[in-house]
């Protein structure tokens, strides 16, 4: 069995090559390494660079919270520096629930339009340079969608998305994917969401750091822990682990693995 986590936040790691060991022992062969400012994808950059096993694909971008006109600027020539050496875009999109975006908070509409800027001028990049998006839509399904289909992307992730069915129908007619996360063993949202996504279009991932629930306990994730979105997803679906591993690997080498990588 082997295992892609699709979604990690190494740079938060004060002991990469300890985690790193960790995913191995728990089959992980391959992560995808995401940033959410300038500063955090190089850092994703040099981890891939430092690291053969498991390989570290890297993937730069600007997370929606941490838009400024200056780190778009930085983003957007960080990507145009190192597109060949990517494997995707991410973590990029849009947030309505941050909270300069609450009710009442003075300059609202100006940082939502930031925001949406930030995210076309990424997705215009992942067109052009044949990357997929990994997209961040939490509060802002709707628009999300609309402007990855805007932009005429043939494929995108809506990562651990939670959203509207209604979006959802829209996201898989485009031929969008989802993703499980360990969340997937007792969210009803992304349980919800995971039971009507075919399983071809679901890949797996951790968002680690980001904890996972366990009863009242909350356990910080790291790349082993993508074990845990394995065996959730496979409970829901009713399918045995091994074949779930074997499709959702499938599909995440489609997505993130160049020829020659
Ligand atoms: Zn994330």
């Amino acid at each position: 069995m082997k295992l892609i986590d699709c979604h990690a936040h190494l740079d938060e790691f004060d002991e990469v090559g300890t985690v790193l060991k960790r995913a191995v022992e728990a089959r992980v062969t391959e992560i995808l390494g995401v940033g959410v400012n300038t500063a955090t994808s190089r850092r994703i950059l040099e981890i891939a660079r430092g690291y053969r096993n498991p390989r570290i694909m890297p993937a730069v971008g600007l997370y929606p919270d941490e838009v400024t006109e200056e780190e778009i600027g930085s983003i957007l020539s960080l990507i145009d520096e190192e597109h060949r050496n990517l494997a995707a875009l991410g973590e990029i999109g849009l947030d309505y629930w941050i909270k300069p975006l609450r009710k009442k908070q003075p300059g609202r509409e100006n940082v939502k339009a930031l925001q949406q800027e930030a995210f076309r001028l990424q997705l215009k990049k992942a067109r052009r340079y044949s990357l997929v998006p990994i997209v961040h839509s939490r509060g802002a399904w709707a628009d999300s969608f609309r402007l990855v289909e805007e932009e005429g992307l043939e494929r995108a992730v809506f990562h651990w998305y939670t959203g509207p069915l209604e979006v959802l129908k829209k996201i898989l007619a485009a031929g969008y994917y989802v993703s499980a996360t360990p969340a997937a063993a007792y969210s009803p949202q992304l349980r919800e969401v995971l039971s009507r996504a075919p399983l071809e279009r679901i890949i797996l991932e951790t968002d680690c750091p980001v904890p996972r629930r366990v009863g009242d306990e909350r356990i910080g994730t790291e790349p082993a822990d993508v074990r845990y979105s394995l065996k959730a997803l496979a409970a829901l679906k009713e399918i045995p682990e091994e074949e779930v591993a074997r499709i959702t690997t499938m599909t995440a080498g489609e997505l993130f693995i160049k020829p020659g990588f």
